[in-house]
């Protein structure tokens, strides 16, 4: 190189005021949805109006500004992410980053519905896991909770995806009285058919009608009760997320605990979340946010969105406090999970 020649420098990696580096993006496509599941929607939601809504094109670009400054997983979520149309179209563009290395996942976490359609063309864009929402597999329990859906439409969905040579991991919420004795059940089907899972403790976010005391249900409880039928042995797996792992002996398989309110998980937090408008929240039950959108449309110059971002990942906050008891019935957070992605 000649003298005095500077080489180009690579972006300054995100780092948050706490020294987390995050390398985690997760994107909310969509606030719509084809089902309704009581912990998450009520059932008149009212959506957002289309103009506030960023185009494919627009998250591509700031998908990959946050690739090029440093973001190696991204996560698509919604909403239902493969309701919105044309949604291949943002996949495949995404696809380009796994293809040249920048990106080490692309995923999506997905109620199934659509799955038998798209499975292939998923792999074919370079995902490789998927998660599906799963919470019963009781079909009359299974359009109860999430009021519009067909538990078979699902298990189509996830036969193709296993077809497909997608791995699956099945996300369930836990909720007192409801699926609560099913997870044995689950447990021994997510063994047949090779699937991991994830149990997860009801949060507290967005006004959702029904008394949110009356859904939760802590995972220690359902951790000791499944210890009595399983061999649970600890796991020092990590998915990038915040579940906890064990192995389950008898079926080879993992199962993951995400307990947002029994066990903080804050401290190892990698990521961030973005909505459909363009907004970024910096923690998932915490209310400051960043905009993006109108950086994004006042310029096709990415200097102005990148430093959008930098100034956001200075502003993380060091963690939620989600809290569900007799004195916090109400949402933590007014917005539903739909809105900033699960
Ligand atoms: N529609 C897709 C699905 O259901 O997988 C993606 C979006 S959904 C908001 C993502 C995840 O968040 C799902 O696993 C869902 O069960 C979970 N979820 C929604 N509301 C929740 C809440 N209040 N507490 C805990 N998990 C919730
Ligand atoms: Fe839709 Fe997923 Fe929310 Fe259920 S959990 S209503 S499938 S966004």
């Amino acid at each position: 190189m000649p003298l005095g020649t500077v080489p180009a420098a690579s972006p300054q990696p995100l780092i948050d005021p706490y020294r987390r580096h995050i390398t985690y993006l997760r994107v909310s496509v969509t606030d719509r949805c084809d089902f309704r599941c009581v912990y998450c929607m009520s059932e008149d939601m009212t959506f957002l109006p289309k103009a506030e809504i960023l185009s494919l094109e627009e998250l591509d670009r700031v998908c990959t500004a946050f690739v090029r400054l440093g973001v190696r997983k991204l996560r698509l979520t919604g909403g239902e992410p493969l309701v919105r149309r044309n949604i291949m179209s943002l996949f495949r563009a995404l696809g380009r980053h796994i293809a040249s290395g920048a990106l080490d996942e692309l995923t999506v976490t997905t109620n199934g519905s659509q799955l038998a359609r798209y499975a292939d063309e998923l792999r074919d864009c370079g995902v490789r896991r998927i998660n599906v929402s799963v919470d019963t597999l009781d079909s009359a329990k299974f359009t109860a909770i999430t009021r519009w859906g067909k538990l078979d439409q699902v298990l189509g969905g996830i036969a193709a995806a296993k077809a497909a040579g997608l791995a699956v991991k099945i996300n369930a919420v836990a909720l007192k009285g409801v699926n609560d004795d099913e997870f044995d059940r689950m447990i021994a089907w997510c063994g047949e058919h090779g699937h991991d899972m994830t149990i997860i403790e009801v949060m507290p976010m967005g006004d959702i009608g029904p008394d949110r005391l009356d859904q939760y249900l802590p995972l220690s409880l359902v951790r000791a009760r499944l210890a009595e039928r399983w061999t649970l042995e600890d796991s020092d797996y990590r998915s990038g997320g915040p579940a906890r792992y064990v192995t389950v002996k008898e079926t080879g398989r993992r199962l993951g605990f995400i307990t947002p309110l029994t066990h903080n998980f804050c401290e190892l937090c990698n990521r961030v979340r973005l909505t459909c408008t363009g907004t970024l929240y910096m923690c998932l039950g915490q209310e400051d946010s960043a905009d993006f959108r109108a950086p994004l449309r006042a310029s096709d110059d990415d200097a102005p969105l990148d430093a959008a971002i930098y100034a956001a990942i200075a502003r993380k906050p060091k963690g939620h406090d989600f809290i569900i008891d007799r004195r916090h019935r109400g949402p933590a957070v007014p917005r539903h999970m739909s809105v900033t992605g699960g």
